[in-house]
């Protein structure tokens, strides 16, 4: 969300004539777009606010600090961090331009204007320039309250967004070149936009539909589209029918369970059991065999016995997840798990996350090593980082690949087969192009 969020507001920079600096050392403006999930990404962006208050002793620029840290943290952040010139929550982007005007002219900013906190609305364009792959979001905020997150806290409620939006910012995307899109949003499986006009409530599976349509409309730019997050509570049958129907949609789910016990999941106010997620996954992969999971694990939340850690282990075994983001619970203050007592103490935590680690680097290298020899489809994405004669691809279940082959094959499809395993990426003998 933050980096689909932070192209759009590149954009407006662009669109302004501004253009990138070298280094933030020579910018006229730094905007950091901050994320408050985790407490250590906050205390580096007070880091780099050190930096830039030593920095402002020296020469005059501006600071604008935007997104969840924002949010949450409102004035207080310019309390804290004196470098600061402006804090522009989630909410409030729209006032984007208005600070970008106030730096041009050098007129104090309208604070009127500024604090009347305009009604959430979604950028138009979220792509930055040069890439094929690109983030459409379809809706913000979130009303679910897991014990441990702050996200409902910092980005609101859910809010959808107009469909005829998220259909235009794709025909765009294609026209500019972009190949692939993931719909984004905190939990899109619950995304519901309702039409007055036509008197018809949209909802996520409907949506799904109007996606696939636009995509063929636009004449095989756009192949692939993936959507994230997905919340197991909402993803519903007919969504995975959607899916599985409409070819568009990649063979991959990232599904987020968090924890295997139901135990745990209760206190984290996850609102499914476990039987439910075994049972989605079942359906997906009955519906679309072959597809590849992934998940996020959260382990040490307050309260977790050995056998409810366990039986983390026991369904990662069940579903066998191509890759996981992995992490131990660290107490966020301002939501509800933060004052539940029964903390797990850090060196079980640590000794636990390790397990989960092993675990899925063992479940991702045999489902990896069982799809050598397969052909793929992939699409190029661009240059290998170790080599100019090598293209890194992606098959649409998340796999890398590395091809030898030109640049100028970047953003194309191509089919493959995937040779040799190299830790995780496979490497393939030739990129071979598909007929249309
Ligand atoms: S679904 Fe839960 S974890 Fe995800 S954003 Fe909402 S509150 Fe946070």
């Amino acid at each position: 969300m933050n980096a689909a969020e932070s192209a759009a507001l590149a954009l407006v920079l662009k669109e302004r004539g501004w253009t990138g600096a070298d280094s933030a050392e020579t910018a006229d403006l730094v905007l950091i777009n901050t994320c408050s999930v985790r407490a250590t990404a906050e205390t580096r962006v007070f880091g780099r606010l050190a930096l830039y208050a030593a920095e402002k002793k020296k020469r005059q620029f501006t600071v604008v600090v935007a997104g969840c840290m924002a949010s949450r943290l409102g004035d207080a952040l310019k309390k804290k961090a004196p470098a600061v010139d402006y804090v522009m929550g989630t909410d409030a982007r729209a006032t984007f331009p208005l600070i970008v005007e106030a730096i041009e002219t050098g007129a104090a900013l309208d604070r009127g204007a500024f604090n009347e906190k305009p009604a959430f609305s979604f950028s138009s364009f979220h792509a930055e320039t040069g890439v094929f792959r690109s983030f459409v979001p379809i809706m913000h905020g979130c009303n679910n309250f897991c014990a441990y997150c702050i996200v409902p806290y910092v980005r609101g409620r859910e809010i959808s967004r107009d469909p005829a939006s998220i259909l235009g910012e794709i025909r765009l995307l294609a026209e500019k070149g972009v190949r692939e899109i993931t719909l984004l949003g905190q939990n899109v499986n619950s995304y519901l936009w309702k039409d007055g006009a036509r008197r018809r409530t949209i909802d996520f599976p409907a949506l799904l539909e109007m996606v696939a349509d636009e995509a063929e409309h636009t004449q095989g730019k756009i192949q692939w589209v993936r959507f994230l997050s997905s919340h197991p509570k909402d993803l519903s049958s007919k969504a995975i029918a959607v899916m599985a129907e409409r070819r568009v949609y990649c063979r991959h789910l990232h599904l987020c369970v968090q924890h295997g016990s139901n135990t745990v999941l209760a206190a984290m106010n996850r609102a499914y059991t476990r039987e439910r997620y075994l049972d989605l996954v079942a359906e997906a992969r009955e519906a679309m065999p072959g597809i590849s999971l992934s998940t996020d694990l959260l382990i040490g939340f307050p309260g977790e016995r050995e056998e409810d850690f366990e039986e983390i282990l026991t369904l990662m075994e069940q579903v066998k997840f191509l890759y996981s983001y992995m992490y131990h619970y660290n107490p966020r203050e301002g939501t509800a798990a933060y004052s539940l007592p029964d903390r797990v103490p850090d060196t079980i935590k640590q000794k636990r996350l390790a397990k989960v680690i092993a675990l899925q680097k063992q479940h991702t290298v045999e489902l990896l090593t069982a799809r050598i020899g397969a052909d793929a489809t992939v699409l190029i994405e661009g240059i290998s980082r170790k080599s100019k004669d090598e293209l890194v691809c992606r098959t649409e279940r998340d796999e890398m690949v590395v091809v030898p082959g030109d640049p100028s094959r970047i953003g194309e499809f191509a089919g493959l087969t995937l040779s040799v395993l190299r830790g995780n990426t496979f490497r393939a003998k030739e990129a071979r192009t598909l007929l249309r």
